[in-house]
């Protein structure tokens, strides 16, 4: 398969200011030399706690941020080098899912406006064309054709979710970045929306960055996973060997807290002490030093890089 994306050594660091003057006092680094690829039709969940920097590393690949340093290549082409033009070009093929399906959508505009909108900016199709695009939209993503002539607030949030996908298929992209889109969804419609999306994919052969918080929302859906911690991924493998041999302290205390079926599973929970550390004064050396259970010395003062175990399994432990 095609490597469609390639991230390396991204970084996107946010100025602190202080003071009446706004005085630079640092950066809180919410990205900090990420890297990983995406092959054409795979799904690469990315996870961690609220603040890790999985949704900044999303936005900075469409440039919604611009990165403080890293390549972005699409297709071998680097996103960071591209103008504003060349930029427009490039998101037919990148689109998002946002979180909120409440907040995503303008609620002055019928759902007809909502999906023309993005078709009319890029000058696709004609006028006949959109119109029978939009009816195709609705019904691929199980909505009626008459839905067209509603407003978003005539929806539940699952049917909206419907729409802000229905919103991002419409230039016929390639690549979906989708932010955490089923979190703010019932358990129930989170189901229905992830095999919604999962038929997608089939259907038109894309591609997903899905951000998470939870790795049971992942489980069914990645090829491979990523999780992050504190601006940084921690550990990155294949779906198999993240879920059946996870190798990081964090992500086996994740894990621990993923609900199981079967009632003969009796898995330990893995309690986090403390909180998630400010990310404005990160701590030195291993940034999970202070909530790790089997923290070392070396781990207090060296940041272990994220090195490769086995093919397809990458961990940033100085356990291995
Ligand atoms: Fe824990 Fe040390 Fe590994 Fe960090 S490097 S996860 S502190 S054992």
């Amino acid at each position: 398969m095609e490597t469609l994306l390639e991230v390396k050594g991204l970084k996107t660091y946010f100025p602190i200011k202080k003071g009446l003057f706004g005085k630079k006092a640092g950066y809180v680094k919410a990205v900090d030399d990420v890297s990983f690829s995406l092959k054409e039709g795979e799904t690469l969940g990315l996870v961690g706690e609220s603040g890790c920097g999985k949704s900044t590393t999303g936005r900075s690949i469409l440039q919604l941020i611009k990165p403080t340093a890293g390549e972005i290549l699409y297709q071998g082409h680097d996103l960071t080098k591209k103008n504003f033009r060349e930029m427009r070009e490039v998101r037919r093929d990148l689109q998002m899912i946002f979180q909120d399906p409440y907040s995503s959508l303008n609620s002055r505009m019928t759902i007809r406006n909502i999906l023309l909108e993005p078709m009319r900016i890029h000058g696709l199709y004609s006028p006949r064309e959109r119109e029978e695009r939009v009816k195709e939209l609705l019904e691929v993503v199980g909505l009626r054709r008459e839905h067209a002539d509603r407003y978003p607030h005539e929806f539940s949030g699952g049917q909206r979710q419907r729409i802000g996908i229905a919103r991002a298929l419409a230039l016929k992209p390639r690549l979906i970045i989708a932010d955490e889109p089923v979190s703010a969804l019932d358990v129930s419609v989170q189901a229905q929306v992830l095999n919604l999306m999962q038929d997608l994919q089939e259907q038109f052969g894309l591609t997903y960055l899905f951000i998470a918080h939870d790795l049971s929302v992942v489980k069914h859906f990645s090829t491979r996973v990523g999780v992050m911690y504190l601006g940084r991924i921690v550990e990155l493998a294949d779906k198999k060997s993240l879920y059946h041999s996870p190798k990081h302290p964090y992500t086996q205390s994740l894990l621990s807290a993923v609900p199981v079926l079967d009632p003969d599973d009796k898995k330990e929970r893995i309690l986090l002490s403390g909180d998630i550390p400010d990310p404005k004064n990160p701590p030195q050396g291993c940034a999970f030093h202070t909530r790790c259970a089997a923290c070392m010395e070396i781990c207090k003062s060296e940041r272990p890089p994220l090195k490769e175990l086995a093919s397809n399994h990458m961990v940033a432990c100085h356990l291995y």
